[in-house]
């Protein structure tokens, strides 16, 4: 059974280095929040295991080879009539980055409670939501609420980022979907100040994680882009200062990232520094490369650049 589960959508990455008016190649890769995560958690050795609907079109292989590739078990994947969602990416002239998303209807949309295998969520260390989870579909945000249930009632710990995206939903539907979520949730991956000043009315970190430590959540981890990461459990709380990346390149994805340091090094027992270190580490070195997967880094090159940076 693998360490770490997450449950959401992953769906094929179309990317050009051009505006897409005047692009003629682009190159295929996937993406997709929770995935992502798993892909950092793996990269540093957690065994992961992804659970989401995968459409039969012609990437149906691409994505589970690729997922397998990375280490992500996927014997929790149910293949489905239907598409697999995409999104295309594309550097314009001036560094502006272009986004266009087709998933609306997508397979992994279409994921429900039926689909969630119970025993092997009963058996689960760690599960990681979010509300772009929650967000995609009526069914996706109760399967999110089901197994979250059923992980917190058997002793596993639910991780949850709120990644509020305003595309997919309003501001009252994710919160009424975190307040639902709350009462299972461990641990809390929020972002600050945009993100929480949008689904809570709060930019302080410290009152941000406040405010998930007074809903019995456990440790919290506010991430705040370059200044760092507030991190708090009942007992403590420290900031993390930012790792300076050599080199600013592409920062989609480095809260994902983030999330599957931070969540490995939990899984370890390491402190709430050193997994908020880990974290800080590892996005830096996400930030430096294109792309949320193909730039993620491996436990070595994280290590030695922790070690080098906070000492
Ligand atoms: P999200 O993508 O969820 O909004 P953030 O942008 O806060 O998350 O990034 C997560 C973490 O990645 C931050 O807490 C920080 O440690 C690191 N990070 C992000 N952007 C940078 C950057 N430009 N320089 C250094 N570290 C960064």
């Amino acid at each position: 059974m693998p360490e770490l589960l997450s449950l959401g959508e992953c769906m094929i990455e179309l990317f050009a280095d051009r505006p897409l008016a005047e692009a003629t190649t682009l190159i295929k890769t996937f993406g997709g929040d929770t995935c992502n995560a798993l892909v950092a958690a793996a990269r540093l050795g957690t065994s992961t295991g992804f659970i989401t609907r995968v459409g039969d079109d012609p990437f149906r292989d691409f994505l589970l080879h690729a997922w397998r590739r990375e280490g992500i078990d996927t014997s929790l994947c149910r293949i489905v009539p239907g598409f697999n969602g995409l999104y295309l990416i594309a550097l314009g002239n001036n560094g502006a980055r272009e986004f266009i998303y087709y998933r609306s209807g997508s397979a992994a949309s279409t994921l429900e409670p039926a689909d969630l295998d119970q025993e092997a969520l009963r058996q689960c260390r760690m599960l990681l939501v979010s509300g772009i989870s929650q967000a995609i579909s009526v069914t996706a945000r109760a399967a999110v609420q089901v197994a979250s249930g059923i992980v917190h009632r058997h002793g596993g710990d639910v991780a949850y980022d709120p990644n509020f995206r305003p595309r997919l939903w309003n501001a009252e539907e994710a919160r009424a979907a975190l307040t639902a979520l709350l009462p299972t949730i461990a641990i809390a991956l929020p972002s600050a100040p945009e993100e929480s000043d949008l689904l809570l009315g709060v930019t302080d970190p410290a009152e941000i994680a406040d405010f998930y430590l007074s809903h019995g959540v456990k440790i919290v981890a506010v991430k705040c882009g370059e200044r760092g990461v507030f991190v708090a459990d009942e007992g403590a709380s420290c900031w993390v200062e930012a790792v300076p990346p050599r080199q600013v390149i592409d920062t989609s994805g480095a809260g994902d990232t983030f999330n599957g340091a931070f969540l490995h090094a939990i899984l370890r027992g390491f402190s709430l520094r050193t997994a908020a270190q880990l974290g800080a580490t590892a996005a830096s070195l996400k930030v430096e490369g294109r792309g949320a997967v193909a730039s993620q880094p491996r436990g070595p090159q994280v290590w030695e650049r922790l070690k080098a940076y906070y000492g």
